[in-house]
């Protein structure tokens, strides 16, 4: 998972017409040639050797040169304009989308650099004030184009098909033109266009459904800030103030009094803001809904996953397999409890761990090797551009943390120059294993833009978290398949068992709650925080079972949760992980014919519908094989975690 943040254009790639050839393989700088570091998050930026900093110049030479380039954008926008109008001409058809997709690709550029420029310098002024510039080149940009949009909607099939004749430069837009007509029946008049889009509609945004805040988000995120979160008592017995930010780490203290305490303390202060929390939520779901109906939808679902091409069977099948198998979500909370010693466990002892603590250190000289031993089963092609990416010296990363750096992980790229891919590396095995990750979704983008024009090149959100998890699963295979101690081993399967239950049926249990509440909204059932609470106890119970304790503020948990304000998102969490699994497996089961087809799906980019892509890494979604895949491993690690723990 680990989407690091949801602002800005900082996950849009590029196009042009250049395809690039693969890359000789790249001598990765020795181990020994790497000078000694110890991360400090304290440090300052100047104190981390230049090496392991990633080098922006491939985007811009200087912060001059980047304003030169935006000032130049603004210039070129206009010219968007002698295009208006003519669209049903195949030469200014031609013309204008290769401008608008020049522009695009500059766009991305200018913002990447302002963007990859704040996340290591995030209070510098002057740095917030390029990435508010970037955006607002970007926004003129985009409503500069709209005529586009339209104009090739309303055109008709039979005058596309001589522009494609007329014009062969044409090809290499069609996924574009392609996957903009799929849904030209859904839409309106353009009077009713222009008032959805003041009413903030995003059916048909071209930026990511969840840049911009609908108002409930914006205001469900104000009360989260204005609620006074009481205060808690610590391992030491200490009065600390809980918020949001804390609350993951006293919620999984090995102290059971403090995590028991922390849990109680915010979801009854939840409880008194219940009415207020229900009505910013009813209110996003009825405006989800809306935004689907005035587009003749029968349900929201059908709507959002119809926006990124998704059949929703796929969501359904999803729903109904984990289901299925949540006898094996039951029998991972009883070996908790067992583990753990517990007469009786609550929510509040699903966080800790259950392996003492193996403090490995793997400092990024070893995390390297690993991670390149692991993905070996990949092929050559793949490993050598993994071993250029993960050279410190060839600038894609920036590796260490430091004061005014942000936190978390990601990896974005523009069209032409190397991935880039932000790190906050403190040798852990964590970090690791996020390393790697990351480094899945770099080279899903490296290899779709030397193999995909621009138009083909963009792979949606719904596959992104494909090629990452994959990553996740070949290291946690290699690692546990190394492992000399027993200890090590638990640890790691362990993690492993986590990481599906937090992304597969976690995430599984909000995507069903999220169908549940829309379909109230859908039947006109009022939704009022009782029914909230009813809905998400009733989930809670079913999914952790029998050998659950469930508390009477359990069903509270729904109110905190932002994910629920990202329209129909949560289910591709469970979706990447599953295929990323699944892919796993294949390539341990099958070889270098699974690695090939997997390989063809992230060059493929954008180029086809993501299931079709998928279709061809051999994952079929609509149907259960793939979850039944992911099933299996936990259920394999479930006794391999067993059988170590009986000794
Ligand atoms: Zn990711």
């Amino acid at each position: 998972m680990r989407i690091a943040n949801r602002s800005g254009w900082k996950n849009l790639l590029i196009w042009t017409l250049v395809t690039v050839p693969l890359v000789a393989v790249v001598a990765s700088t020795s181990a020994a040639d790497l000078p000694a570091f110890t991360p400090d998050s304290n440090a300052a930026r100047s104190a981390i050797p230049e090496v392991f900093k990633w080098d922006l110049a491939p985007l811009f030479s200087s912060d001059e040169a980047w304003d030169a380039a935006r000032l130049k954008l603004l210039q070129d926008i206009p010219g968007l304009e002698a295009y208006h109008g003519k669209l049903n001409d195949p030469a200014s058809l031609r013309a204008c989308l290769e401008l608008y997709f020049r522009l695009h690709s500059d766009g991305n550029f200018v913002t990447l650099y302002a963007n990859l420029r704040q996340s290591t310098a995030q209070s510098d002024e002057t740095v917030n004030a390029m990435v508010q510039r970037s955006l607002a080149a970007m926004d003129e940009l985009m409503q500069a184009a709209a005529f586009i949009r339209r104009e090739v909607l309303t055109l008709s099939t039979e005058s596309l098909e001589v522009a494609y004749s007329a014009e062969p430069g044409l090809a290499e837009y069609r996924p574009y033109l392609d996957n903009l007509r799929r849904r030209a029946n859904r839409l309106l008049s353009p009077e009713a266009e222009r008032v959805l889009a003041l009413l903030g509609d995003n059916l048909w945004a071209e930026i990511d459904l969840n840049e911009i805040p609908s108002p409930l988000e914006t205001a469900f995120g104000a009360l989260l800030i204005d609620i006074p979160w009481p205060e808690i008592t610590d391992e030491e017995g200490e009065k600390v103030r809980l918020n949001l930010a804390n609350y993951g780490r006293y919620r999984a203290s090995d102290n059971r009094d403090v995590r028991r305490g922390a849990v109680a303390a915010l979801f009854g202060t939840l409880r008194q803001y219940q009415h207020a929390l229900a009505a910013t939520l009813a209110g996003q779901f009825q405006l989800d809904v809306d935004y689907a109906r005035a587009r003749g939808y029968d349900t929201a679902l059908d709507a959002y996953m119809d926006k990124d091409g998704i059949d929703t069977a796929v969501y359904d099948n999803l729903v109904s397999t984990i289901n299925a198998n949540l006898p094996l979500l039951h029998r991972y909370v009883e070996l908790r409890k067992k583990a753990l010693g517990l007469e009786d466990i609550h929510l509040y002892d699903l966080y800790i761990p259950i392996v003492d603590g193996v403090a490995v250190d793997v400092p990024f000289a070893e995390a390297r090797s690993n991670i390149l031993a692991a993905l070996d089963p990949l092929g050559a092609d793949y490993g050598a551009a993994l071993a250029k990416g993960l050279d410190p010296a060839n600038g894609w990363m920036d590796l260490y943390p430091h004061r005014d750096k942000g936190s978390g992980a990601f990896s974005a790229s523009v069209y032409g120059p190397h991935p880039y891919v932000f790190m906050n590396y403190q040798d852990s095995l964590d970090d690791m294993s996020t390393l790697a990750h990351e480094f899945g979704h770099a080279l899903h983008s490296d290899l779709a833009m030397k193999v995909q024009p621009y138009a083909g090149f963009r792979y949606v959100p719904f596959l992104a978290e494909v090629a990452s998890t994959c990553n996740e699963s070949l290291l946690s295979e290699y690692l546990v398949s190394k492992a000399t101690d027993a200890a090590e081993k638990a640890y790691l399967l362990v993690e492993r068992l986590e990481t599906i239950r937090g992304t597969i049926f976690r995430q599984t249990m909000f995507a069903e709650f999220e169908r549940r509440v829309h379909g109230y909204v859908e039947e006109g059932t009022p939704v009022t925080a009782a029914l909230l609470e009813e809905t998400y106890s009733d989930l809670v119970q079913r999914y952790y079972g029998p050998g659950y304790t469930f508390d009477e503020n359990d069903g509270m948990e729904w109110a905190y949760i932002p994910h629920f304000y990202y329209k129909y998102y949560v289910y591709s969490y469970a979706t990447g992980l599953t295929s990323g699994i699944a892919i796993a497996e294949r390539v341990k089961r099958l070889g270098k014919p699974a690695a090939a087809a997997f390989l063809a799906m992230l060059a493929g980019g954008a180029s086809a519908p993501p299931l079709e892509l998928l279709a061809g890494a051999g994952v079929d979604l609509t149907k259960p094989d793939a979850l039944d895949a992911a099933m299996k491993t936990f259920e394999e690690t479930l006794d391999q975690v067993e059988k170590l723990m009986e000794k």
